[in-house]
């Protein structure tokens, strides 16, 4: 393996044959912590968000961490120290802001299907900025702005229509989606907004959809934004910011997404083209965030040979690591020590009773029942996601600095999954 192309490198790197996450050897983690263990190197994180940052210098910009890519409060500490806000979505999401050290007036709170109740919290906590996805969402926040004596601040997401190339799954601007107000309704939805005495419109927003690999996307959505943005304040509507959302991806098996810094330095000369570069920018990133600098520790179960297939029995599964049951989605699988010993073909699979249960399929390795390996790329959208299918207690979660780990969160137990409930 060539060590510069593993996702997660410089951070994630063979010394010695040996794989080390920042100064440790993550074999001595899965030894001190047991297995399945998401761990997490900081530094790669801050490396992630310092491109954004270098984009961004001397703009009027902020960076909101699309949080449900991973919402582990030792992860959330790491951006709120470094002056992130949070896009959020949901009410449960802002309380883990809070209890991480972030400040409500640094959320913007996205989703289709914000409660009453989700609004009133939200609006007693002082957010920032509402995404709205609907008209009938402005009625009803307008509705609960008033009967608390409020205004709500509102962004209207808008659906640009355009394709980002993505898994269906993970493709959110196009017509056909749930997400956002169609292009055409824009105006007429911002006019209702801008009459609604409970609201006050402060900015626009559009996020297009997740693991875009390409700067196309990102400029044509660009364009349309800023045509509509021309619209609406021509109809006597300022819009004061522009919220371009997340999406950029990441390495998992060769993927070559623009950097960052280089994409922005595109999307920044377009602003800057046309008269829109000194406003007030947003931007939600997630998975380019974090998605890097997480892996999940696996330990080999059981080596089953077969007729059509052999399979590599691991200690994760589904319930840990959702993205390939859910979106066939590719990670890296590799062992913890290199060695020259003769590699078989198998499909890696977890313990859940289901053919989904998947992690890799057609992965060469040198494996023996007891060896511990690394799911790659695993900081996004694995530990937030997972589930305790099977009476599965989720894993251990460490976030390494330098050579110190920090448990941020214990291995859940069986007490911790059945507290809650009762016999009858
Ligand atoms: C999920 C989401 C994001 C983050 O997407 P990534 O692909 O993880 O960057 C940003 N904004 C909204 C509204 C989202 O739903």
């Amino acid at each position: 393996m060539n060590a510069s192309d593993l996702p997660g490198a410089p951070f994630l790197a063979y010394r010695d044959q040996q794989l080390f996450i920042e100064q440790l050897r993550l074999q001595d983690l899965a030894q001190q912590h047991g297995t399945p263990l998401f761990v997490y190197s900081k530094a790669a994180m801050l490396h992630a968000l310092s491109a954004y940052q270098r984009a961004f210098a001397g703009r009027q910009a902020k960076v909101h961490y699309a949080m449900k890519a991973n919402s582990s409060l030792g992860v959330l500490q790491v951006f709120a120290q470094a002056g992130c806000g949070f896009d959020i979505v949901s009410a449960g999401e802002l309380a883990r802001v809070l209890a991480a050290g972030g400040q409500a007036k640094d959320v913007i709170f996205s989703g289709v299907g914000k409660t009453r109740q989700e609004m009133q919290l939200a609006l007693q906590a002082g957010i920032a900025c509402f995404n709205v996805e609907s008209e009938a969402e402005l009625d009803v926040l307008s509705d609960v702005a008033l009967s608390m004596g409020q205004v709500a601040p509102v962004s209207i997401r808008v659906n640009p229509n355009v394709d980002p190339k993505t898994h269906p799954y993970i493709s959110t601007g196009l017509k056909g989606n749930k997400f956002g107000i169609a292009h055409e309704r824009t105006l007429q939805a911002y006019r209702h907004a801008a009459s609604l005495p409970g609201l006050k419109v402060t900015g626009i927003d559009c996020h297009i959809g997740s693991q875009i690999t390409t700067t196309e996307p990102y400029m044509d959505a660009l364009d349309k934004v800023l045509d509509l943005v021309e619209q609406i304040e021509r109809a006597g509507i300022p819009v004061d910011h522009l919220d371009f959302g997340g999406g950029l991806g990441i390495n998992y098996n060769g993927d070559t997404p623009p950097p960052a810094d280089a994409l922005w330095a595109s999307l920044l000369a377009r602003l800057d083209a046309r008269g829109f570069g000194q406003r007030q920018l947003m931007i939600e990133p997630g998975r380019s965030l974090v998605g890097n600098a997480g892996v999940c520790l696996t330990q080999v179960q059981f080596l089953k040979p077969g007729e059509q297939k052999n399979f590599c029995i691991i200690d994760a599964a589904m319930n840990d690591l959702p993205r390939p049951a859910m979106y066939e989605a590719y990670h890296q699988i590799v062992p913890l020590t290199l060695s020259n010993a003769a590699t078989q073909v198998y499909d890696v699979v977890g313990p859940v009773c289901e053919s989904g249960d998947w992690i890799g399929r057609d992965r060469a390795l040198n494996a023996q029942a007891g060896d511990t390996l690394a799911v790659l790329s695993a900081g996004a959208y694995c530990m937030s996601m997972a589930s305790n299918y099977n009476t599965r207690g989720r894993p251990a979660e460490v976030l390494i600095d330098g050579d110190k780990a920090h448990v941020i969160r214990a291995r859940e137990t069986v007490a911790d999954q059945i507290r809650g409930e009762s016999l009858v």
